[in-house]
């Protein structure tokens, strides 16, 4: 019964996949200069010592001075006070005094079209990615990264883009009722995704049963809640994260059933070239949803989240980013550099279908909801719900690497401390995958993704971006081997 929509899907999604390699292949063209590109590890490798280093470990302790930490293949083997550890023969030793060093930071939701952008991740001290729409291409781009041949960060990898019945996204695989959907995860399922991407225009029956057959098949369900289903009833159906913050105003609202009601036919009345409402339409229901909004009823939903460890990927950066899109000074970033020609093109707002017809009246409403939005961060914070630093990179000025320090900067404008900032993008998510015995802290017999800084960023967060080196897959890339990097992407971004 949906095999044809299966095929149209897998129709879409090889052309996707087909312009993805093609991409991949120029990218890897441009980038065989890149020193630390494709070096594999040596057989025996010799270990590395940072002694006299401050350890910033993430685990919620006060900095520790004058520590010095082994590291063999890719595991912390040792550490302890500088005057305690032996250092082994023939090691790799940096003096690492008056510097500090934190874990390898997570971006936990981006999306990833080429390989320079990868580099990129490395080169900011980003060590691990969940991408959040995932292709069989990724899967490649992960065992070269394992074999060692590869120096890009750790991947979670996401399902295709699961959406309603005329998806948001082409290329997504659209569910029109519950077989449908139940077929859609046991497929993502056996295709091997991590989790199952859920996005916001799934019907509310197949949104659930998504959710069950999620849990016989024991594949998490994560991604946005759709304008179908409200944010609690997501968070009791089982949904591991909410990204975006997505139903979290809707759901905040004294009116929001006026407010669902108001979305649903709105979208049920579109004219048939048009995927969402136009601006227009959604206009009075923003404003509906902001003026009542209800800091009670926010923290009642928040206990809940909290309850059902629901996790939460505000993506401060880009709720920023399409808030602002229409401000020159916004978009003067002189990191635009690193972005390839294409993608620079893309982040235009004449061009992109999502903003073309947006007034400046939208993008000032856009901006009141971004407000509230950094408000709901902060409540939710301090109601104890479980947070993950995530940017949506290669959406509009979000900058692989770069913006995962510019959302740690906005989580603590939001009121979380340095080190709770810290780890949303460390320690949080090594819990939320499951993996606290080998990610997130700087720990002895941990894998040993670590970032070396000039300056401290418990006293500064800002500080996250004064990297002086990187510790990964056992290989440390000190500032010139980063710098050559970014002046081959950037060379690279040129062409
Ligand atoms: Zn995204």
């Amino acid at each position: 019964m949906i095999g044809p929509k299966f095929s149209v899907a897998a129709m879409l999604l090889s052309k996707i996949e087909a312009t993805m390699k093609k991409v991949f292949m120029l990218a890897l063209l441009a980038l065989v200069t890149i020193p630390f590109a494709n070096a594999r590890q040596n057989a025996q490798p010799k270990a590395i010592v940072l002694t006299h280093v401050t350890v910033i470990d993430a685990t919620g302790a006060p900095a520790k001075p004058d520590v010095t930490v082994v590291i063999t293949g890719d595991r912390i083997t040792e550490l302890g006070p500088t005057s305690g550890v032996r250092i082994p023969k023939n090691a790799e030793v940096v003096d690492a005094t008056g510097k500090f060093l934190i874990p390898g930071l997570w971006d936990m939701h981006v999306h990833v079209y080429d390989k320079p952008s990868l580099k990129l991740f490395i080169a900011n001290g980003v060590t691990g990615i969940r991408i959040m729409w995932g292709f069989p291409a990724h899967f490649e781009l992960r065992k070269e990264v394992q074999q060692g041949t590869l120096l890009a960060p750790r991947m979670i990898i996401a399902s295709t883009i699961v959406d309603g019945p005329k998806p948001f996204w082409p290329g997504s695989i659209a569910v029109s009722n519950e077989a449908e959907g139940r077929q859609a995860v046991i497929k993502l399922k056996q295709d091997g995704y991590d989790f199952v991407k859920v996005y916001s225009l799934l019907p509310r029956a197949s949104y659930f049963a998504i959710a069950d057959e999620a849990k016989k098949q024991g594949i998490p369900i994560e991604g946005h809640v759709p304008y179908s289903v409200s944010a609690g009833a997501a968070s009791d159906a089982g949904q591991k994260t909410i990204e975006h913050l997505t139903g979290i105003l809707a759901a905040s609202s004294a009116r929001e059933e006026e407010y669902a009601k108001g979305l649903q036919e709105a979208l049920l009345n579109l004219p048939p070239d048009q995927k969402f409402p136009s601006p227009a339409r959604i206009r009075p229901l923003t404003r509906l949803m902001l003026e009542n909004f209800s800091p009670e009823k926010a923290n009642i939903l928040f206990g809940r989240l909290k309850r059902n460890h629901t996790w939460q990927c505000p993506t401060l950066t880009v709720l920023r980013s399409t808030a602002f899109f229409n401000d020159p000074k916004f978009r003067n970033d002189p990191r635009l550099k690193y972005v390839s020609t294409e993608m620079r093109d893309a982040w235009d707002p004449t061009k992109d279908f999502r903003f073309k017809e947006r007034t400046a009246e939208d993008f000032e409403l856009s901006r009141q909801t971004y407000q509230k939005q950094f408000e709901l961060v902060s409540m939710m914070h301090k109601a104890g719900v479980d947070l993950l630093a995530g940017t949506d990179t290669a959406n509009p000025f979000c900058f692989p690497g770069f913006s995962l320090h510019d959302e740690l900067a906005l989580l603590v404008n939001a009121g979380l401390t340095p080190m709770a900032a810290l780890q949303t993008a460390t320690l949080n998510p090594a819990r939320f995958l499951g993996k606290e015995k080998d990610l997130g802290t700087v720990e002895k017999n941990k894998i040993a993704d670590l970032v070396l800084l000039d300056e401290n960023p418990l006293e500064d967060i800002r500080n996250t971006t004064k990297i002086r080196s990187v510790v990964f897959n056992g290989r440390l890339l000190d500032r010139k081997a980063l710098d050559q990097a970014l002046a081959e992407i950037e060379a690279a971004a040129k062409k």
